[in-house]
């Protein structure tokens, strides 16, 4: 994952093409020259049984032995286990399939379509459906699933390049697993999803990445980041190479800047007690222990008959992401209740969405709103 970053990718995966790239009828002006594809492993099912349908030609390839195993037009069967191998009753019976996909070069799971190949695999006792499809075209999907195509376009830009910069790196460092992206890392829904306004903007930035310290890294993004964005390896406790965390004042118009919550001492204690803290009453919730840099929680003290120092964003899946909406709140124990006063939605790391949209509005280009959002980085082609 070092600087050569073009070379690495080049020997990571036998599917890794070099072709020429799509271009976007709506916003094709002349024809480009050739651009790498680079083909990116995204977890898009897991479970016992998945249904595979390719409306056009198809080869079904033994990966273990690079042979093939059937070719044909028009696959539609069920693809599950039996006696511990995958199987479609018909075609194969193995550790692993894979169907390489031709015409449109795209096929359906579950009745969800999707661009490139697909692999299945076997993980416990459940079939893995991996989706090996171009990074371009992933990203596609992804930043209108994550941010509205009606922000204007340097924000979806800016998206884009996080968007990309956080699959790429997960490319990197997972090179030597069976995928790159597990199941809903990313919001990810195939097609169906894309739009040509954000597909522009994931065009226009092609093979942009982030790079800290010379090195790609998680570029992480969230909704609302309520005044303050935080180092991510502080937010998850790592030791990740991340860019430190930045003031923001652009997100002060968002509905969800401001939230409140309350749960009865009932209540909390239930959920607490699911989440196997022993405790059989609660007299006090405290911060314990706090962000280096901002007013963020990175610990909460929950004392009752035992006592327990539990990271907030534990606290924050116990109690529910939807109810605790950040890692920003002040704590009040009244009448039996706690109450959370809170600002801005998610996790806080990095890139503030809502923060880009007001920028865009502002006139501000996708390039300042990323050395915003990740101080001291620098944007380079990886590809
Ligand atoms: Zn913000």
């Amino acid at each position: 994952m070092k600087k050569n970053i073009t070379s690495s990718i080049i020997s990571f995966c036998w599917l890794s093409i070099v072709g020429v790239a799509l271009v976007h009828k709506s916003f094709a002006v002349a024809p480009r020259p050739a651009r790498p594809q680079v083909t990116i492993r995204v977890c898009i099912g897991v479970s016992s049984s998945l249904k595979l349908a390719i409306d056009d030609t198809f080869e079904i390839i033994d990966p273990v032995t690079n042979s093939l195993v059937k070719k044909g037009r028009n696959y539609n069967r069920t693809i599950h286990l039996e006696s511990g191998k995958i199987t479609d009753d018909w075609a194969f019976n193995g550790s692993k399939i894979y169907f390489r996909t031709g015409g449109k070069s795209c096929f359906s799971l579950n009745g969800n379509l999707y661009r490139g190949n697909v692999e299945f695999i076997i993980e416990g006792k459940k079939v893995v459906a991996v989706n090996h499809v171009s990074i371009e075209d992933y990203i596609k999907s992804v930043v209108p699933s994550e941010i509205h195509r009606s922000w204007r376009q340097e924000a979806l830009k800016a998206q884009a390049v996080a968007a990309r910069t956080f699959a790429y790196y997960h490319l990197l460092k997972n090179r030597t697993r069976a995928y790159d992206i597990a199941y809903g890392r990313q919001e990810y829904k195939g097609m169906d999803a894309e739009h040509a306004k954000t597909s522009w903007a994931v065009d226009v930035t092609f093979g942009q990445v982030l790079q800290f310290k010379n090195e790609v890294f998680p570029a992480y993004f969230h909704a609302v980041c309520g005044g303050y964005t935080e180092e991510a390896s502080v937010v998850w406790s790592n030791s990740e190479n991340t860019p430190r965390g930045a003031p923001c004042t652009f997100c002060k118009n968002s509905r969800y800047y401001e939230w409140n919550y309350f749960i009865s001492e009932k209540d909390l204690l239930k959920k607490l007690n699911n989440a196997g803290f022993k405790l059989s009453y609660i007299s006090s919730v405290e911060g314990y222990k706090r962000s280096p840099y901002y007013p963020r929680h990175r610990s909460l003290k929950v004392v009752g008959d035992t006592e327990h120092i539990i990271p907030v964003n534990k606290f924050r899946e116990i109690v529910g992401y939807g109810n605790l909406r950040s890692s920003i709140f002040t704590i009040r124990h009244q009448e039996k209740k706690f109450f959370f006063d809170g600002k801005g939605w998610g996790h806080g790391a990095g890139l503030c969405q809502y923060g880009c949209k007001t920028m865009a509005e502002q006139g501000v280009k996708y390039q300042d709103m990323l050395r915003h959002y990740y101080p001291d980085t620098e944007i380079k082609r990886a590809y």
